[in-house]
């Protein structure tokens, strides 16, 4: 029997570009989608961002008293995602100061993580036994507002320079039990295609390191930084892996899905770490939407982020109840793949610890567990 096989794939023509603010209509594309003219026109004031959006005296306000510390910083194309009208918009609130960054509660650390006491030299943080966390840049796209590293992220006294490059490059070579090296920043991909190789050359020629992973944002924020000869330089050195930062279904665009194609064809593997956030997307038809989405695009959505509890972020930290009802909407509600591993970043440097609903055990007395399906169905299941 012969098959007719089809070969339309409708997937890519699902995600939109958004359209272009006025400020920017005469941008040629050749410059629109150019990463090197995307950070050339950042939005860094508040002159500029009144051009794309009828901004409120809150933001205003809120941008005066915190630019200081940490800089506003939104590339014309995450700012093409902003609802100029609206200053709930998801996309808004992520990128454009809000009065909530002034206030600081009793409970807030500047190093909610602990990452500076397990570092053994400047730019590596080394706290689990197989892996580290190694600072690359104080650089990014865009200064997302609910950013856990806004103590060193965008202040250039913490940029690293490649005096420290050499220096957390020695220490990964001489402690031969790393295996895995997650290349951060700020954004790694805010360092030039040379100096990235360099560092990727650099690891993959160690022996004992068996894999990295690049944790970047500028799929969401800047996607035409992933260029097709970045990813044909990447092959050179797998397995790479891409961890990425979708928060939110509008940020899924055709340019992000072609940005994921582009890794995805040159062979690396994309994992999402959604960070949840009031006003963002603590709401379950939201995560399903994002997840969805992510799955099109070849992203596979991994964790779930309890906001952790960095200075200045206490407006978007939700109740844990709302991320555990996140994933009871999800669980057995769709695939599997679309239900990442809810975490809490324990503050002060314990970890990510994950929780679960609790509903799903009811109750173990020997060979008998008694258990609780998706449908609050009972079922037994008995050990042999
Ligand atoms: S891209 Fe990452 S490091 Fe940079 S501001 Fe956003 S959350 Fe922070």
């Amino acid at each position: 029997m012969a098959f007719n096989i089809v070969t339309k794939n409708n997937v890519r023509d699902r995600f939109k570009s958004a359209p272009r603010p006025e400020i920017w209509k005469d941008a040629t594309d050749k410059d629109w989608n150019n990463w090197i003219w995307q950070q050339q026109k950042r939005i860094k004031s508040m002159d500029v961002l009144e051009k794309v959006l009828n901004v409120t005296e809150e933001e205003r306000n809120a941008f005066a008293q915190s630019h200081e510390q940490f800089n506003m910083g939104i590339t014309p194309y995450y700012a093409s995602l902003m609802d100029p009208n609206d200053p709930n918009c998801p996309i808004r609130l992520q990128s454009v100061p809000k009065a909530g960054e002034l206030n600081i509660t009793v409970n807030d650390l500047e190093d909610p993580l602990g990452e500076e006491k397990d570092m053994p030299v400047p730019g590596i943080t080394h706290r689990y036994p197989d892996r580290v966390l190694f600072y690359t840049t104080h650089n990014c796209p865009v200064y997302c507002r609910h950013c856990t590293r806004k103590r060193k992220v965008s202040d250039p006294s913490s940029s690293a320079a490649n005096k420290q490059l050499e220096e957390g490059l020695a220490y990964i070579e001489s402690h031969k039990e790393i295996r895995d090296v997650i290349i951060s920043g700020g954004d790694p991909l805010s360092n030039s295609d040379d100096r990235l190789e360099y560092i990727l050359s650099r690891l993959r020629a160690m022996d004992h390191i068996q894999v990295f992973r690049i944790g970047t944002r500028n799929l969401v924020t800047l996607p035409q930084r992933i260029t097709d000869e970045f990813a044909q330089m990447l092959t050179k050195y797998h397995p790479v892996f891409v961890h990425t930062h979708f928060n939110h279904p509008k940020e899924c665009t055709q340019e992000a899905f072609d940005a994921v194609a582009r890794l995805a064809n040159a062979g690396c593997v994309v994992n999402n770490q959604m960070v949840l956030l009031k006003g963002v997307n603590d709401d379950p038809k939201i995560v399903m939407e994002l997840n969805h989405k992510l799955l099109m695009m070849r992203v596979r959505p991994y964790y779930i982020f309890q906001c952790d509890m960095s200075q200045g972020i206490s407006h978007f930290r939700t109740p844990v109840e709302k991320g555990l009802e996140i994933i009871e909407a999800l669980r057995g509600w769709t695939s599997g793949m679309a239900v990442p591993h809810y975490v809490v970043d324990a503050p002060g440097g314990g970890g990510k610890i994950p929780l679960l609903p609790s509903k799903y055990l009811i109750s173990h007395e020997g060979k008998t567990w008694k258990l609780r399906n998706y449908k609050n169905q009972e079922y037994d299941y008995i050990e042999p």
